[in-house]
């Protein structure tokens, strides 16, 4: 079986390497040279409007995935007129703008944050006037790793929120003053079957995941978050995995974004779950069954942001395993992540200490 995957990023490489116990082979579409996956797939170069490259690339392969919601949506449609494309061009027309999202969201009954299209400075000032300080003005597009966002205060940083951001199409959101915030990775297969991993704790620095913690054990936001994303796989149809942000207030789920992929808080899975979310992407868009979501004890991820620590020192704590993606350090990469993990919470503190205390 041959898969396409549009993008050849680290969620491809993971993809690829999550593929060849299963004699899955992965081909990946990509604009740029020698990308993360180079080494574990076959790439095809091309521009992402360039229809005959990706003609060829489709007829290369049996269905076709993305790792990435910013891709040309026209790119995506071209393909998916040859190949199944899976998740649909529809799910990724709604989850790669922000405000489709949140429109989506709250047809749904799935809360969000406040939010309010803005398209020139007078709706800028008109929805200030009726949200609290502080707001975040975001692009609706292109945006990842918190890029793309300005936090507003005041007046004067609306203004200059407005310079910094005014030539996108944008949205307003209220801020929310959050306990935690959580995701919900699950994977739905071509039968209609849906399982659900628990759900993952996540802390984010400068708008970047740092830290992902599973199992974030809740039964009450657990079963609200299952609801939740039942919902939205049967409203889009969808097969493969799909990860859900939100943030916790009490017992309340406040939906933040849908990434119609594998999800970085969502890395521990392949040591820590029974199957890694890479192996059950493959497993569903493939017509497979499902394999179990179970955790195995108690995990922690730390992106490997920048700049890459020691491995050996890294790789002397029990149960801890490395991931290099390969890439030229530059700040504010992400390079890599190490999963720890341990089969009980205290002992995974202890190897967490350990951990900070190496890479001080
Ligand atoms: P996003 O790109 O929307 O996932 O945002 C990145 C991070 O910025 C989130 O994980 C939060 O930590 C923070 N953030 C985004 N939107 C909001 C919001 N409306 N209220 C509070 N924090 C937010």
């Amino acid at each position: 079986m041959k898969v396409g995957v549009l993008g050849g990023g680290q969620l491809a490489r993971m993809l690829a390497i999550a593929g060849k116990p299963l004699g899955i082979q992965l081909i990946c579409y990509e604009s740029i040279e020698n990308p993360c996956a180079n080494s574990v797939a076959n790439i095809i170069k091309g521009d992402f409007n360039d229809e005959n490259a990706l003609a060829t690339f489709a007829e290369t392969v049996d269905c076709i995935t993305l790792e990435t919601e910013n891709i040309p949506l026209t790119c995506a449609e071209f393909v998916a007129k040859q190949r199944a494309l899976l998740p649909n061009e529809f799910t990724l027309k709604i989850t790669q703008d922000r405000l489709y999202e949140k429109e989506c969201l709250q047809s749904l009954q799935i809360p969000t944050a406040k939010f309010h299209a803005i398209n020139t400075w007078d709706d800028l000032e008109t929805a200030l006037n009726t949200f609290n300080y502080p707001a975040i003005l975001k692009t609706r597009k292109s945006g990842y790793d918190g890029k793309g966002q300005a936090v507003i205060h005041d007046k004067q940083g609306a203004v200059n929120a407005w310079e910094q951001l005014k030539s996108h199409e944008l949205i307003l959101e209220s801020f929310v003053n959050f306990a935690s915030e959580v995701s919900l990775i699950c994977v739905r297969a071509k039968n209609g079957e849906v399982k659900f991993y628990p759900l993952v704790e996540n802390e984010h620095r400068e708008g970047i995941l740092r830290l992902s913690k599973a199992p974030f054990i809740h039964p009450i936001l657990q079963k609200k978050a299952e609801n939740y994303a039942n919902t939205l796989v049967t409203h889009f149809n969808y097969i493969g995995v799909m990860a859900i942000e939100f943030f916790v207030m009490g017992n309340e789920l406040i939906a933040n974004e849908i990434a119609p992929r594998v999800h970085n808080s969502g890395h521990f899975t392949i040591e820590g779950a029974r199957t890694s979310q890479f192996e059950n992407h493959l497993r569903a868009i493939c017509g497979l069954p499902l394999g179990s979501t179970e955790t195995i004890g108690f995990s922690a991820m730390y992106n490997l942001i920048g700049e890459e620590p020691v491995r050996e020192k890294i790789l002397s704590i029990p149960n801890t395993y490395y991931h290099s993606y390969g890439k030229a350090a530059r700040p504010g990469r992400k390079l890599g992540h190490i999963t720890i993990n341990a089969l009980s919470e205290d002992a995974l503190n202890d190897s967490v200490a350990n951990y900070l205390k190496i890479i001080k």
